[in-house]
């Protein structure tokens, strides 16, 4: 499904702070599947499954708050963004909403799958494989 919509298969993947220990837990427990992917991350998120998952390969771009979600709504309106796995917090008020607003709203108009919590995003991993 996905890689045929984009003809890429790149995900995203971007975490806020206080989700990120489950994005790390949650990509150190699907390494295998990622691994099979091109990936873009925001730069802290980035840098934190990186160190957890040696063998993935990613493309750290700049930090959420300063551009990293804007960098992703770019990728994806150029169409080279096959799946966006973005843990929103939900209990906490951000200074960048209106970016996080911006990527949640580029994801509907480019209709490429879009996980926004775990059970979603293990959903998606485990579903794009069997493509
Ligand atoms: P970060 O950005 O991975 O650099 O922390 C994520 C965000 O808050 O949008």
């Amino acid at each position: 499904m996905v890689a045929n919509k984009t003809g890429d298969a790149t995900l995203a993947l971007v975490a806020h702070d206080q989700m990120k220990s489950r994005m790390r837990d949650w990509a150190v427990a699907h390494e295998r599947l990622l691994a099979r992917y091109r990936l873009f991350a925001t730069g802290t998120t980035g840098g934190i499954i990186g160190a957890a998952c040696p063998s993935l390969k990613i493309k750290r771009l700049k930090s959420g708050p300063l551009g990293g979600d804007q960098q992703i709504g770019a990728l994806i309106a150029e169409k080279k963004v096959a799946a966006l796995i973005f843990f929103i917090d939900p209990m906490t008020a951000l200074p960048h909403d209106v970016d996080v607003k911006a990527l949640i709203r580029l994801s509907i108009l480019y209709d490429i799958p879009f996980a926004c919590n775990e059970a979603t995003a293990s959903l998606l991993i485990t579903g794009m494989a069997k493509k």
